[in-house]
């Protein structure tokens, strides 16, 4: 029995070494760390500032979209300094005829069935009603932001009601918000108005 014949052939131990640094390779990368690690520090390191902000930080006043010309209106302010329309407006809603249209200060709202009088969007919708005249009733928003009703001095026919009461010609009434304007016997109107955002 001698050492060379004990030990195992020479080519063979080569080609079990070689398989083993093969494995020893094909292990490697996963030592290394998988990606989701990397995403997950970068989380960290992009936490968001702490909220509600501490003390001694100021929050600046949101500016909110004029209700005509959708441009940037500060808030606080009054009119739009795009437009020069008051923030204060009057939103008059009915459902029959279908109307939801916006009036601020500019100049009188003329309620009617004339397309040459009237607000375009109401001679529209009023188009073919019956008991409205054709230049019934006008709304008007004073620079204090008061809103008026006024019966045009033709005096139409069926008349004009306040929440059921009639307007006598050549009166201005008051309206207030939620007050139901009525042309003639039918048609309605809901008088809201729209505050500047608090
Ligand atoms: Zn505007």
């Amino acid at each position: 029995m001698t050492d060379e014949a004990g030990g195992p052939p020479r080519y063979v131990d080569k080609a079990l070494a070689e398989d083993v640094v093969l494995d020893d390779e094909r292990e490697e990368p996963e030592e290394e760390p998988p990606p989701w690690r990397d995403d997950d520090e970068r989380e960290e390191r992009d936490e968001p500032p702490p909220w509600p902000p501490g003390p001694g930080t100021s929050v600046a006043p949101r500016p909110h979209p004029c209700w005509s010309c959708a441009a940037d209106v500060p808030s606080g302010a009054s009119a739009c300094p795009s437009c020069d329309e008051s923030v204060r407006h009057l939103r008059l809603v009915s459902t029959r005829p279908q109307v939801d249209l916006r009036h601020g200060g500019c100049g009188p709202l003329h309620l009617g069935r004339d397309p040459c009088w009237a607000a375009p969007a109401v001679a529209v919708a009023l188009d073919g009603e019956q008991g409205v005249s054709r230049r019934h009733a006008s709304i008007e928003m004073t620079p204090d932001g008061a809103l008026w009703l006024t019966e045009h001095p033709g005096r139409p026919l069926n008349g004009t009601f306040v929440n059921g009461e009639r307007v006598p010609p050549g009166d201005r009434v008051p309206l207030a918000d939620e007050d139901t304007v009525r042309l003639g016997t039918y048609c309605a109107f809901k008088v809201m108005v729209a505050e500047p955002p608090a």
